[in-house]
């Protein structure tokens, strides 16, 4: 079991979530994240104590994960210092290296690979935009072929279709 924590926390680190072990539960960020009261499961200060334990189990598995919008207000009321966002994308880069992703994350994942934005445009939007004399579909990064160059080679420099859609 030692073991198991110890590796978890290695782990963690390695994905950037090394400040966890700055917390002191103090519970600011949780009293401050908007996203908060949706997180039924863990809340942002539940999840930092886990991972500083080291309860994998109980850190990964976890809608909360998903449900924090990466706003940053924790990160900016943190009296430690913990850069609870890096935590949180750390736990997720583990689940995904794993083959899981949160399907409402899956599908802006692919939009973004689609389009090359992560909102997908709708009729709605369309009509908004023309009545604004602006074309129906915003420009993106697949407009510009410099930029569908860079983009391209960060997606398969990360493996990026490949983890969303295992
Ligand atoms: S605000 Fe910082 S120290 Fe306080 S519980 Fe959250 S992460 Fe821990
Ligand atoms: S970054 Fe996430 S955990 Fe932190 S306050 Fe925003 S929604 Fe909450």
């Amino acid at each position: 079991m030692k073991k198991e924590i110890s590796e978890f926390t290695e782990e963690l680190a390695a994905n950037g979530g090394s400040s966890a072990t700055l917390c002191y539960q103090c519970g600011t960020c949780t009293l401050k994240c908007p996203s908060a009261k949706l997180m039924t499961s863990l809340r942002p200060a539940h999840l930092m104590r886990a991972s500083l334990l080291g309860l994998k189990d109980e850190a990964l598995n976890v809608d909360a994960l998903w449900q924090c919008t990466t706003c940053y207000t924790c990160v900016e009321w943190c009296p430690s210092n913990v850069q609870v966002v890096d935590v949180i994308t750390a736990l997720r880069n583990i689940i995904v290296a794993n083959g899981d992703l949160y399907e409402n994350h899956k599908k802006v994942a692919q939009s973004l690979i689609k389009n090359g934005h992560t909102v997908e445009n709708n009729d709605k939007i369309k009509v908004l935009r023309k009545g604004l004399g602006l074309p129906e579909n915003p420009e993106t990064v697949m407009d510009n072929a410099a930029a569908k160059a860079d983009f391209d080679k960060v997606i398969n420099l990360t493996k990026f279709t490949e983890l969303v859609n295992q």
